[in-house]
């Protein structure tokens, strides 16, 4: 591609990110927990403190899966506006709306049972669309937030998925990405290595069955753009001040950028 990082072919690609998640998403919130040693809480966390969601706010998760990054918004928007108003539903709370949106159902209806076991549903303004981040349904200028956690990562054409992203914000509305990305912190990069291509294949086949899936994972890590070059790629799309936490020394990052 323009961006000189190799992709795997095209249908390739879609075909096996199809199958990974179809195969994980029952046991895909375990292995969350146990491949990032409950870490990427703490992550989702600080991705949601960076885009600071507030009452009445449309927003878009994208490749939203189980709907962890949603009802973190959700759950945040409530303890906002309930601080204010001591517990009574208020005007602009009732205005809120959270799209999670992912290209498999097996994973939004999974999301959708968690929401239930949480006693969330559509009136607690929460959504669920199954949807391309190369091709969202949502209307030009539409959305306050625009999020995608451990997401871009497998979609075929990033740039495409940016585009949307911008296309879908609304002028002042923000993008943030949380991304597995590259350490740069040298003997650990070494320890991580091993960590990335024996321990969580292994884990993999052990907890889900299934080497193969999470070896590709591992793989799609590795061929994902560098943080400078990513960054550079959500400039092109249009954004503007574009920058990036390195969470652990890199091995998550947090990009984000405005449209302006
Ligand atoms: N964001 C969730 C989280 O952090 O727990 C789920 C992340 S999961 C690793 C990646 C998700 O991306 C899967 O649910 C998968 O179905 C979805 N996905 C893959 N390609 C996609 C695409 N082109 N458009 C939308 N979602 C996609």
């Amino acid at each position: 591609t323009s961006f000189g990082y190799k992709q795997v072919r095209e249908d390739e690609k879609s075909k096996l990110v199809g199958n990974v998640f179809s195969s994980v998403a029952s046991s895909y919130d375990v292995m969350n927990d146990l491949m990032s040693v409950g870490l990427h809480r703490l992550w989702k966390d600080r991705l949601i403190s960076k885009l600071n969601p507030f009452p009445g706010m449309k927003h878009l998760d994208v490749a939203g899966g189980t709907g962890d990054v949603a009802f973190r918004v959700v759950e945040r928007i409530k303890s906002v506006s309930h601080r204010a108003t001591q517990g009574t539903l208020t005007d602009l709370e009732e205005d809120t709306h959270i799209y999670v949106c992912d290209i498999n159902p097996n994973m939004l209806d999974v999301g959708k049972k968690r929401a239930a076991e949480k006693g969330y549903n559509e009136e607690h303004c929460l959504s669920w669309v199954q949807g391309d981040a190369e091709a969202l349904s949502f209307e030009d200028g539409s959305m306050d937030g625009y999020t995608i956690a451990f997401g871009i990562r497998n979609v075929t054409h990033i740039e495409k998925a940016l585009s949307e992203a911008y296309r879908v914000l609304k002028k002042g509305g923000r993008f943030l990405c949380l991304e597995l990305s590259h350490m740069d912190v040298p003997i650990f990069k070494d320890i991580y290595d091993v960590y990335s291509f024996s321990v969580i294949p292994a884990v993999g086949e052990l907890v889900a069955g299934d080497r193969q899936s999470y070896q590709y994972l591992v793989e799609s890590i590795r061929r994902f753009p560098k943080q400078e070059k990513f960054a550079q790629m959500i400039q092109e799309a249009g954004f503007e001040m574009v920058e990036y936490e390195n969470l652990v020394g890199g091995v998550v990052a947090i990009h984000s950028g405005l449209k302006l």
